[in-house]
């Protein structure tokens, strides 16, 4: 197993909803911002319907502060939201032509995303949202690159993504040690404190931690008390 790439500086993570970054990567996006990279974040929804019982106009807003301050610390500063329904996001031309869009304004080296595969293992379905926007960012690297398929778009093409990190617990290629950023990371997962509370009554730093823990593991053959696993995807750059 290989460490992914670190001759970088600027990444962009998009991901269909608020937590989905800290259930794991974020460990890695610790690491990196110690590093000096600069890394912001793109949510494709603002995770409105997550919370039983409350209503997406007061969900929506509420998920947006939670993941700035996991955002925060981690060292990101730089959140944006593009809106779209959470549960009901569609892979096709507007999401793809939206995706290359921001990929065009951050003009990253890197981007991490989720697993778009339909299971996170055999039994367990991956759901709708990320299956649509992990395989659209995927896609939209070269969206981003050329000029004609969006032609609409005013920003000028990016042709500067070397790899897409996809963020797996199965079938991953790569690896980030995350020995040191661990306990970071339960932070940030932490500050989804009224999503988590909804979800078990278990108390909010004993849901994290047990949650980093398992997405945290040692990895076969990568040196490294606890790792974050990818599948990466290399491009030209
Ligand atoms: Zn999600």
């Amino acid at each position: 197993m290989e460490s992914i790439p670190e001759d970088w500086q600027r990444g962009l993570v998009i991901v269909a909803h608020p937590d989905d970054i800290e259930y794991g990567a974020a460990a890695a996006v610790a690491r990196w911002t110690d590093q000096g990279k600069d890394i912001r974040y793109v949510l494709v929804t603002s995770g409105e319907a997550g919370i039983e019982g409350l209503h997406p106009r007061h969900c929506g807003p509420l998920r947006e502060t939670e993941e700035r301050r996991s955002a925060a610390a981690v060292g990101v500063t730089k959140v944006e939201f593009l809106g779209y329904p959470d549960g009901r996001i569609e892979h096709g031309p507007d999401l793809r032509r939206d995706l290359a869009r921001v990929i065009r304004l951050h003009r990253p080296e890197m981007i991490v995303t989720m697993n778009h595969r339909e299971t996170w293992g055999p039994g367990f379905l991956n759901s709708a949202d990320h299956r649509a926007v992990g395989l659209a960012v995927l896609d939209a690297v070269a969206d981003a690159a050329n000029e004609w398929i969006f032609a609409e778009l005013t920003e000028p093409p990016w042709t500067g993504v070397r790899w897409v990190a996809v963020n797996v617990l199965l079938g991953l290629t790569h690896a980030v040690d995350v020995t040191a950023t661990v306990e970071r990371a339960v932070e940030s997962l932490c500050e989804h404190s009224a999503y988590l509370e909804a979800l078990s009554d278990e108390p909010v730093l004993d849901q994290a931690a047990r949650q980093i823990e398992m997405s945290t593991g040692p990895r076969p053959g990568f040196d490294a008390e606890r790792a974050v696993g990818f599948e990466l995807y290399v491009f030209g750059g």
